[in-house]
């Protein structure tokens, strides 16, 4: 697959971090790389919401579109190139599967725009679906400016 998309994306093997992007402490390859990669599914809601940050870091919108549910998931382009924020940091807080094909996932995620530092703080919902967890959308927490 490496090689054949162009652009940003094909840096995924030279540009390969040694940690994962979701601050998992693993390393990308034993953690988001295979599923982002499609060679494996992810196991549960955190897993799923762990590589889409990690899909964020590398602005992989082919990997986001794929796990969003079609019910919420939104016209490509995801990604304005002139604001792209910088995603810096990941903190997974809580997860929760009230059923078999229902879960929420509270995390705060860092980013950087144009040098200043922000905090997203938000609960997502998932679905389980034809065997994979999918993304629907998430309730927004207080915003936080970094100081
Ligand atoms: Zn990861």
């Amino acid at each position: 697959m490496i090689g054949q998309n162009g652009g940003t994306q094909t840096a995924f093997s030279t540009m390969k971090p040694t940690l994962c992007p979701c601050a998992s402490g693993k390393p990308f390859s034993r953690c988001c790389a295979p599923a982002i990669d499609r060679s494996c599914v992810p196991e549960s809601a955190e897993a799923l919401m762990r590589s889409r940050y990690t899909a964020y870091t590398l602005l992989d919108e082919a990997y986001l579109l794929d796990t969003w549910h079609a019910s919420t998931r939104p016209a490509a382009p995801l990604f304005d190139t002139g604001s792209t924020p910088k995603w810096i940091g990941l903190q997974v807080r809580t997860h929760r599967q009230p059923d078999a094909t229902h879960a929420e996932v509270e995390f705060i995620a860092r980013y950087r725009v144009g040098g200043r530092a922000h905090r997203l703080h938000e609960t997502s919902r998932f679905v389980f679906e034809d065997d994979r967890w999918l993304y629907v959308d998430g309730d927004m927490h207080e915003v936080h400016n970094a100081p």
